[in-house]
């Protein structure tokens, strides 16, 4: 039964203070174009003559397909248009078999419309092994394609380089788009609120009128009115006032309408033949459509294939898209909106009947709020952790719906009877933020969200309220795998021993094929010690084994190595052990944990050739350093993750319940995911060389120790 599980998993979509992308149920911002343009596909084609596509997509022939497979070959061959890339600014060219296997299996799968899981490891140059395909077929298709990523990072470089790139290299013309999250873009109609005359009514704090007078001054000179193209800071807090609100807006009545910042981006993605988003809109926009049961429902144009890249995190971010997610701070944030007791502004501060009344009972439900979401902290101060798992209900009290019930009732009230038709909208926005948190603090405190998996976390700023899906592989397969386009998903580390059964068990890929490409570069240019003599991890010798072993490996490669450990208490003893041996050696140590920040730590490290850099959990994975600066990636210990989170202990619970073994299942292939993201830092480019030294003896006298190894390209092994 996914229907009824994915409808109460997109209620938990609410995220803090603001109706959530895809939960808004009436106004909605229809503003992309019946695809007026794109009414004959033949009009829209301006592919060469070969691909014309005069008809309807279920009318291509088998000789347009043949054309296209064609054309995927022609453009990667030896003597293709890639080997102009230089010319345009991009990278040398380089004849990559992986790269022409890996556009061949793609074509081919979205000509086929089935899935294809493929691995494709550094130097692949898969962004064009998918894009030059994904183009082609849209083009012929007449449908765009989506490329979702998990990283900022990756979307900069398909959307300011590669995408640019290949409108040089490609025969045709084709449109792309960058798709964000509507709380992205400002709003013109709410900032006219912020810093109109009743600007007190609207914004809780003097303080923040400065930022509203600059958004106010850039909102007449930004071109798409995208947070990220300020040429300032933006306070979150401020933001939050004057952007895109799901929930909150007047479409089409609205008067802003022709100038929207937010309606001429879709209209942009409605038109383009590639929109490249992220993974968290990808999943928002997915939860719209399986709630609305219309797979034109969501945020995002109808799309015709799906590439997924970053893949290796598609279980992860799913759980963390498709959860419920409340904080004590978005609470009381819209609280503050209405009326602020400690300012004396807010909405209510507006005349209406019942005015003073509700802001009376705002200072009331502030208090029990404060009352509510402290049960929760004084649940995670009992075992002194910042995170704790609900496994039961009843134990915590829901002393905030009945009033919030009838405060919300109130405030509908006082929205009616306002003749301002923006502050309205305002007022409306806010009563339907209430039946929300109405909807998911009963939720939460009944646990009725099936299958899910429930905590409570603190982090250094709020508490937060969180549940996840505990049986992705379920909805993926139903609502992603099994529907009418093919999902290309891809990542340089997919498999586990050389084979796909993690991945596709954990995420519910089906109706598809898998696929391993080898690595373009030479294995020989690496070298893999194991050191033979380290005590067990668990050994109290362990430690200074670790530190003599750390300083004879970094003077094998004089500095230039990237230390990576598994716990930050480690990673602080060996610096402080290390401090006046690098001294000595001449060798700056750069850490994570210090007062630069990681963009400050890799651009060091970078700089100063012989640096070492030490670091934990974020730098196992995607950091970048071509050249000789990292030469020596060292492995202090096999990471496998400490299952303390609710969501890893509850996923190792339900395989133990299916009779299988958690260590086996789940701990020991996400380990070797990460080990080989890990190891996967040391070679970039096709000049790379270096080593790749383990530590942690288990890799050698366990059983399990040869699945890491076995995970790796065949590098030779130091024979010490
Ligand atoms: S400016 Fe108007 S149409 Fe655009 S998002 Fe705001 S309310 Fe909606």
């Amino acid at each position: 039964m996914i229907k009824p599980l994915a409808s109460e998993l997109l209620k938990s979509c609410l995220i803090e203070n603001h109706i959530p992308e895809g939960m808004q149920l009436s106004g909605k911002l229809h503003t992309a174009p019946e695809k007026s343009d794109n009414a004959s596909p033949a009009m829209k084609s301006d592919l060469p003559g070969e691909y014309f596509h005069a008809g309807e997509p279920g009318t291509i022939q088998p000789q347009d397909w043949q054309t296209l497979r064609q054309k995927v070959e022609e453009f990667f061959a030896e003597n293709g248009p890639l080997q102009d890339a230089a010319k345009h600014g991009g990278r040398p060219y380089e004849y990559r078999f992986q790269q022409l296997q890996m556009a061949r299996e793609t074509i081919q799968a979205l000509i086929d419309k089935r899935n294809l899981a493929i691995e494709a490891p550094t130097g692949v140059g898969k962004s064009f092994a998918y894009l030059v395909p994904a183009i082609l077929y849209s083009k012929l298709t007449n449908t765009p394609a989506l490329v979702t990523t998990e990283t900022i990072s990756l979307q900069e470089q398909l959307v300011n380089k590669d995408l640019p790139l290949l409108q040089k290299l490609l025969n045709i013309k084709f449109k792309s788009a960058l798709a964000k999250g509507r709380r992205n873009y400002l709003c013109l109609r709410r900032l006219s609120l912020a810093a109109g005359e009743h600007q007190s009514d609207y914004i809780p704090h003097p303080s923040m009128e400065g930022d509203i007078d600059r958004i106010y001054a850039w909102s007449e000179r930004t071109r798409d009115g995208n947070r990220d193209s300020a040429d300032f800071h933006i306070q979150n807090e401020s933001w939050g006032y004057v952007c895109c609100e799901a929930g909150n807006c007047s479409f089409p009545k609205c008067r802003f309408q022709r100038e929207c910042f937010y309606r001429k981006a879709r209209e942009e993605w409605a038109k383009a033949d590639i929109i490249v988003a992220n993974h968290a809109l990808f999943f928002t926009d997915l939860a719209m459509q399986i709630e609305s049961g219309d797979e034109s429902g969501g945020l995002l144009p109808e799309y015709g294939s799906v590439i997924i890249d970053e893949a290796h995190t598609l279980e992860d971010n799913a759980a963390q898209h498709l959860g419920l997610h409340l904080t004590y701070n978005g609470f009381n944030a819209m609280l503050n909106k209405l009326y602020n007791p400690d300012s004396a502004r807010g909405l209510l501060m507006r005349k209406g009947s019942n005015a003073l009344e509700l802001r009376s009972s705002v200072t009331q439900l502030k208090s029990l709020a404060k009352e509510f979401f402290g049960q929760f902290q004084e649940y995670l101060l009992e075992c002194d952790d910042p995170i704790r798992p609900v496994t039961r209900g009843g134990i915590f009290t829901n002393s905030l719906q009945s009033p919030l019930m009838d405060f919300r009732c109130e405030l509908g009230d006082y929205a009616m009877e306002q003749t301002d038709v923006d502050f309205r909208s305002e007022l409306e926005s806010l009563v339907n933020q209430c039946d929300m948190y109405i909807d998911y603090i009963h939720a939460f405190i009944n646990m009725t969200l099936p299958d899910s998996v429930y905590w409570v976390e603190e982090d250094s700023r709020q508490l937060i309220l969180q549940t996840a899906p505990l049986n992705v592989a379920e909805i993926l397969a139903q609502e992603l795998f099994t529907r009418d386009f093919p999902v290309i998903a891809t990542s340089a580390t997919l498999t586990v021993d050389r084979r796909f059964n993690y991945f596709t068990n954990r995420t519910g890929f089906t109706r598809g094929i898998t696929r391993q490409l080898s690595s373009p570069f030479d294995p020989e240019k690496v070298t893999l010690h194991v050191a033979k003599n380290m005590p067990d991890p668990f050994d109290e010798k362990y430690e200074q084994a670790l530190f003599k072993a750390l300083e004879y490996y970094i003077s094998l490669s004089d500095g230039k190595a990237f230390v990576l450990f598994t716990s930050y208490s480690m990673l602080r003893k060996a610096a402080d052990a290390l401090e006046s041996f690098l001294f000595h050696k001449n060798i700056k140590l750069l850490m994570q944990g210090s007062d630069m920040s990681r963009s400050m730590l890799l651009s060091e490290f970078k700089r100063d050739v012989r640096s070492v850099l030490f670091g934990t959990d974020s730098f196992w994975t995607g950091v970048d350093v071509p050249g000789e600066s990292l030469s020596n990636v060292i492995i202090t210990k096999l990471p496998f993750a400490v299952p303390t989170h609710p969501l890893t202990q509850a996923r190792c619970d339900r395989i133990k319940l299916q009779g299988g073994n958690p260590f086996f299942d789940y701990s020991l292939p996400e380990a070797v995911l990460k080990f080989r993201q890990g190891t996967g830092r040391l070679i970039r480019s096709r000049q790379d060389s270096g080593i790749i030294v383990i530590l942690d003896s288990r890799i050698n006298t366990k059983r399990y120790g040869k699945t890491f190894i076995n995970s790796l390209p065949p590098y030779p092994q130091s024979g010490e």
